[in-house]
């Protein structure tokens, strides 16, 4: 049914890069052999899923949206994939995103934007922009994502999806193509609460083949996700509720708030004093880890390599100008400015203590609440083209999403209403570090 909606949707949508289909129906084949017998199925059994194209899979296609990954196969799985397929998930296929994740509206994809299901000259949000696509419009049940700075719970909230962003550490970074390794993390897109809890649950945990994955025991997510929200305390972050917000979106966004308070839950207006440094800090530290992880494109060891150079500098430098798009070498430049002697004291170690600033203001936020709302994004989808020249404006609709990304703690993004023109807006519900279950708890209370 899934290939079945690939085939009718996706020549428009574009969600999906590649897909597999043999490989798929075999996976689906052991999934039968194993029911036939009446052998015990595992939980994700049958449960056909897409995969961001910065995850690997051994021997499939990897291009993270770049030219200069073109032709590469990857020679191992990436961890999280592992887990699903573990679990029974059947993989689809590799899913559109912007390249190397970077970008908000997937429009930076070298192979061409993803369309919003809900309208389709609208971005889906980005980077992980064919991830939430593909789940809106029924073309998997469940996707994996990444969010570095918000390209999961943004694209979720732009395409009326649930999109988790989990704890630092929660989910092994393992086969992963790296944008900026202190912020990247991979989580789960589906349709509901409880989908994204069950998803969750199978790929979190530590990972001998990731050093920063968290050796803390994965709690059953979904046990108290029926709980309600009765007694517990949301603050309500006054900065996220400023200038730059829609109405639309701050109506939506009030409404469930209302519907959180009278389902039993204190809500109390909190200070995030630091918020306003948070979009800076975000991108020197992000550009600064890209320009670092991205120097090992050099045409010798992956993908694209220039023809006919004359020299081995000119064959490096010729494979990197034409296999990175515009917005990659943006952030390499800007990024190895931040790093570069007589600069980084001044860029990257002042972002890192910021950073240390911003996670504070959270810290002790949760010293006074459970969990923390706010819109994800301040407008809902925007119209393709729209922004694609302002890349500024185009990095202020990550306002909502970055702070978390830099303190390291969890939040997810779950529908939370339309504006008049029926485009989805998303509620951001922040938790403490390995706090998932609270934001799922909280975020059932209003499916
Ligand atoms: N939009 C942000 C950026 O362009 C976040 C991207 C992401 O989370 N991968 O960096």
């Amino acid at each position: 049914a899934c290939f079945h909606q690939i085939e009718t949707r996706d020549s428009e949508i574009h969600a999906y890069l590649s897909t597999n289909r043999e490989r798929a129906l075999e996976q689906a084949a052991r999934i039968d052999d194993l029911a036939a017998k009446g052998e015990p199925l595992p939980i994700l059994a049958g449960v056909p899923v897409g995969v961001k194209d910065v995850l690997t899979i051994e021997g499939l296609q990897a291009t993270a949206g770049s030219r200069i990954l073109e032709g590469y196969r990857a020679p191992y799985t990436a961890t999280a994939v592992s887990k699903l397929e573990a679990a029974g998930a059947i993989v689809l296929g590799k899913l559109n995103c912007d390249e190397f994740a970077m970008g908000s509206s997937n429009e930076n994809s070298a192979y061409g934007p993803v369309h919003n299901p809900h309208a389709l000259d609208r971005v889906p949000g980005g980077s992980s922009g064919g991830s939430a696509a593909a789940v809106a419009a029924g073309m998997a049940v469940a996707t994996l994502g990444t969010d570095t700075g918000g390209s999961i719970r943004q694209p979720a909230s732009f395409c009326g999806v649930v999109g988790i962003l989990p704890t630092y550490g929660r989910v092994s970074r393992y086969g992963l193509i790296a944008f900026a390794s202190s912020l990247d993390r991979i989580g789960p897109f589906t349709a509901s609460v409880r989908d994204a809890a069950t998803v969750l649950g199978v790929i979190a945990g530590h990972d001998p083949h990731d050093a920063t994955s968290s050796p803390l025991p994965v709690p059953d997510y979904s046990a108290d996700i029926d709980k309600g929200v009765k007694g517990l305390r949301l603050g309500v972050p006054s900065e996220y509720f400023a200038e730059g917000l829609e109405p639309e979106v701050r109506s939506a966004v009030e409404h469930s708030i209302d519907r959180l308070r009278a389902a039993g839950a204190t809500i109390k207006p909190i200070s995030l004093p630091h918020t306003r440094y948070a979009i800076p800090t975000y991108y020197i530290i992000a550009t600064a880890e890209a320009s670092a992880n991205l120097a090992r494109f050099d045409g010798v060891r992956y993908g694209f390599r220039a023809k006919n150079s004359d020299t081995l500098s000119a064959m490096y430098r010729r494979s990197r100008d034409g296999g990175f798009g515009a917005e990659v070498k943006r952030r390499i430049m800007l990024g190895t400015y931040a790093l570069s002697a007589g600069y980084y004291d001044a860029y990257y170690k002042k972002a890192q203590q910021v950073r240390r600033l911003l996670t504070e203001d959270f810290l002790k936020a949760f010293t006074e609440v459970d969990a923390i709302l706010t819109p994800t994004a301040p407008t809902p989808a925007f119209k393709i083209g729209e922004k694609v020249d302002d890349p500024v404006s185009m990095y202020l609709a990550d306002i909502y999403t970055v702070t978390a990304s830099l303190a390291g703690i969890c939040g997810l993004s779950v529908p939370c209403g339309k504006s008049q023109e029926g485009l989805p807006i998303g509620l951001q519900i922040l938790g403490k570090h390995f706090d998932e279950a609270m934001t799922l708890r909280v975020a059932q209370t209003l499916e």
